[in-house]
């Protein structure tokens, strides 16, 4: 099924030829946006998804750029710019881990996450404002002037021992979202961020492949189950769409309930 809530619409997605990003950018194309999927390694996972976009007829292509790089971020943004004509929607999803205890922990680990979960956010959605505001509102496509979905986590509020780099990065999105909402909705522009809890993805895999490790998860889970990247990519079609253009500088957490302090249901 079409569903024509994104019709018209020029959206980019980051690291989206994997996980979470994959199904959204498949998500948006459904809708009938026309999609950038971006990626840093992998063009042939890049390519798939262009060609699953296209059979929604509407257009896709892929874009490599590393999205802690000022240059290589600005450079996807001109190209898109110079493709589809302009941006509608930004969901600044792309990001990764790099687990180790506090003691343990190298800069190296700390800075690679804080660069590509954060700055890359800050530098994707920089980048899309400055197009937001160039182009100004265009009516019969959109309520608003432009869409920024931050890619968040349960860990903007959930502390997460062993993750320090990654929770303090999700932290800081959190604020960046909020401050970035608080400054450009009188410009029209909405910005908000969608925050998952445990998604079977890469990323977590060995949370969530063994059978041992699923019901140690799904303890977490009021809802008792692990999530799927549609559960991600659904909610965030439907906040990149008019049917949520009240809702500037919230985040839509979508966990199975794993911010309800599960814990609590029988102590405390
Ligand atoms: P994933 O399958 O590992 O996807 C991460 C994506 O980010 C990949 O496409 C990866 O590309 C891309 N990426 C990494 N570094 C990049 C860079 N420097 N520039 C551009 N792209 C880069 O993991 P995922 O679970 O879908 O994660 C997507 C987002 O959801 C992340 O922000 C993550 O923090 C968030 N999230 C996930 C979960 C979960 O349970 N899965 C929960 C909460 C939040 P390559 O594969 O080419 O490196």
């Amino acid at each position: 099924m079409t569903l024509p809530l994104l019709r018209g619409q020029k959206a980019l997605v980051t690291g989206a030829n994997s996980g979470i990003g994959k199904s959204t950018a498949i998500a948006l194309g459904r809708a009938g946006a026309d999609v950038v999927v971006n990626y840093v390694a992998g063009p042939e996972d890049a390519e798939a998804v262009v060609k699953e976009i296209e059979s929604f007829g509407v257009r896709a292509y892929a874009a490599q750029a590393d999205v802690s790089d000022e240059d290589q971020v600005d450079e996807m943004f001109a190209h898109m710019v110079s493709e589809f004509g302009t941006i509608d929607v930004l969901v600044a999803n792309a990001g990764l881990q790099r687990d180790a205890s506090v003691t343990d922990m190298t800069l190296a680990q700390w800075q690679k996450v804080i660069d590509v979960n954060l700055t890359g956010q800050f530098l994707c959605a920089r980048a899309a404002a400055k197009e937001f505001l160039r182009r100004g509102l265009v009516p019969e496509v959109s309520r608003c002037v432009g869409k920024i979905i931050c890619m968040s986590s349960v860990h903007q509020i959930i502390p997460w021992a062993g993750h320090v780099n990654y929770a303090s990065s999700k932290g800081g999105v959190l604020m960046m979202m909020q401050t970035l909402a608080q400054e450009l909705a009188p410009h029209g522009i909405r910005v908000n961020a969608v925050a998952p809890g445990a998604i079977k993805t890469p990323i977590n895999r060995d949370a969530w492949s063994s059978p041992q490790a699923e019901a140690e998860l799904l303890k977490l889970i009021p809802y008792r189950r692990v999530g799927e990247p549609d559960d991600i990519a659904n909610a965030v079609t439907v906040m990149a769409s008019d049917l949520m253009d009240y809702v500037v500088g919230s985040t839509l957490f979508v966990d199975g309930g794993m911010t309800l302090f599960p814990g609590f249901a029988t102590g405390g």
